[in-house]
Parts: C-alpha cells; sequence; structure tokens
C-alpha cells in the first residue's frame, strides 16, 4: 500500500488505535479467562503468519512507517520465539505440500521504497534474515513518489528502489510483484488487471533473471480482490497471492497458494506484536474480517441490483 506522507492521519489513528485494542486483548489474555480459551483454541503449529512492512526510517510519522530501531525489536522478538522462514521455504511448502516448523513467520515489505535499500536490507542482512519485496513496476526508479495521486514527495525516503538495488539485494530479498501501477485491481478494467498481473511478472523476470512466483494485490482489503483476479494471478503462474487482511494461515490455506494473510505490524508496540502473533487478537481480527467481507458483499449486491 502507498500513503501519501501526513502526519497524524486517519491511517496513524486508526493503526494506534488498533495497537491499544491489541494491547488490551492481550492484558485481558494474560489476566483472564480469555487467555485459557486461547491457549486450548490456539494450535501455533502448522501455521504461518506473515508480518508486512511498508516503509523503514526514522523521519515519517505514519502507520506505514517503522523505525530502523523499532524494526530490530521486531526481528529480535522473532528470533527469540519464533522461526523465521525464507520465500524459498515458503515456495517449497506450497509446491511440496510439505510442513513448515512450528511457529514460522515469514516477512515481507512492500512498495520497494528507498529506504528498502538504506534501512532494511542492512538490518536483515545482518540478522541473515531473508523477506518477499513487493515491487509495483511502473515506479521502479521513481525520485519523489506521488503514484499519480497529484502530490509529490520530494524527500529522500519518498524514493523508490531501481533495478540495481533490486539486483543488489537478492541475498535478502525475494522480489514479487506488486502490479505495476498501484492501482486497486478491482476498480480498473479487467482486461487491464489482467494485463498488470501477467506483464509485472514479465518485467521482473526479465529484469532480474529469476521467476517470480508471489504476487501481493495492491492495497490489499477485502474490496481490492476477487476470486476472478485472483484465477488471473494463478493462471499468470504465480505460486501464491496476498492480502493485507491479518490472520494466520493454516498449512491448508498456504498450499492453496490463494489471498494469504498478512499483519500490518509497523507501528505495533513490542508487546502487540507478541500478541498479534501468538494469536490473542485472532478473535477481534477474524471478526473484522467476516465484517468487512459482509461489507463488501453487500455493496456488490446493491451494485447488482441498482
Ligand atoms: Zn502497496
Amino acid at each position: 500500500m502507498i500513503v501519501i506522507q501526513r502526519v497524524a492521519s486517519r491511517p496513524l489513528i486508526r493503526q494506534q488505535l488498533k495497537n491499544a485494542v491489541f494491547v488490551g486483548m492481550g492484558v485481558a489474555g494474560a489476566i483472564g479467562r480469555l487467555s485459557q480459551l486461547r491457549r486450548s483454541s490456539v494450535d501455533t503449529s502448522g501455521m504461518l503468519r506473515v508480518l508486512m512492512y511498508h516503509r523503514v526510517n526514522r523521519q515519517r510519522i505514519d502507520a506505514y512507517t517503522i523505525s530502523p530501531h523499532r524494526l530490530r525489536r521486531h526481528l529480535a522478538l522473532l528470533a527469540a520465539s519464533y522461526e523465521v522462514v525464507s520465500p524459498g521455504a515458503v515456495l517449497r511448502s506450497i509446491e511440496g505440500r510439505s510442513p513448515l516448523p512450528d511457529r514460522a513467520v515469514l516477512l515481507t515489505f512492500d512498495d520497494a521504497y528507498l529506504d528498502h535499500y538504506e534501512n532494511a536490507y542492512p538490518i536483515l542482512r545482518d540478522l541473515g534474515l531473508q523477506a518477499v519485496l513487493f515491487v509495483s513496476t511502473d515506479h521502479i526508479g521513481e525520485r519523489g513518489t506521488d503514484h499519480g495521486r497529484g502530490r509529490i514527495d520530494t524527500s529522500s525516503e519518498g524514493r523508490t528502489l531501481d533495478w540495481a538495488h533490486l539486483r543488489e539485494m537478492r541475498d535478502v530479498f525475494t522480489v514479487g510483484s506488486h502490479g505495476m501501477s498501484h492501482q486497486m485491481l478491482t476498480r480498473i478494467p479487467r482486461a487491464t488487471a489482467a494485463f498488470e498481473i501477467v506483464e509485472s511478472k514479465r518485467l521482473l523476470e526479465k529484469q532480474l533473471g529469476e521467476t517470480v512466483s508471489f504476487f501481493s494485490y495492491p492495497y490489499g482489503k477485502p474490496s481490492a480482490y476477487d476470486q476472478e483476479l485472483d484465477g488471473l494471478v494463478r493462471a499468470a503462474g504465480y505460486r501464491a497471492s496476498f492480502v493485507t487482511v491479518g490472520g494466520a494461515n493454516s498449512l491448508d490455506h498456504l498450499w492453496s497458494g490463494s489471498a494469504l494473510r498478512r499483519h500490518g505490524t509497523e507501528s505495533l508496540s513490542d508487546f502487540a506484536l507478541a500478541r498479534v502473533l501468538d494469536g490473542s487478537c485472532d478473535m477481534i481480527q477474524g471478526a473484522h474480517i467476516r465484517y468487512r467481507q459482509w461489507a463488501v458483499s453487500r455493496r456488490e449486491a446493491a451494485a447488482a441490483s441498482g
């Protein structure tokens, strides 16, 4: 998801509220009956949780930016209690229907900002971790991205990665497609969406000389993808698509390769992230997902009848 710089924007307020709710759930889970319910109902074996990050720098204040310091803390928390699995391991699991280690977590970064090279890359390389980097091909090598929304961000952190960066970071980042223009694929003609899905893969593979197996839907919320689009993604040869809906992926869900869930974790405190990872927040996230899907189907029904 690409976001224009805004201080104390609505997404930030929403994220902070989410942070507070997650902390509240975690506290309730720790001290109350909820904790017992959670322990008996949440089994972390055979599950993959996917974390989603966007910008990594200390200049911006918004819901889609994490400071390098906090990213290191998140990764330290993961190292202590979870198993960060490589994109290759996830791909092998999907292709071979083989299990993943217990408490498996996959790291993903969206939009390919220059600060992924300047800040995220050295941290992950130091720690020997790998991640997926989702790239929108129209925006490679931009200086001051506005992504067609009319406002130019000329600060250095608004710049995006170029092909040389993507090649240099291969030891850490496996590149996936995030479409071409970063438009919501449900809001453009189907033929255009199909072209973005196919052509972004072709371009990335041609420039990088490797197979691109992962796709993430721009914006990634329930109204940003549907079954037909997912069929196009599979027909193009991708092995898995990712969305921005939070929650764990069971092995069956992972092996389906369809609309894999990701947690947006940029602004989460260590405590809130721990609660997300241990499943304390799945109940509220599940209710939220069901509500969003219901809202989308209601809108579609209204549009069909109107
Ligand atoms: Zn994006």
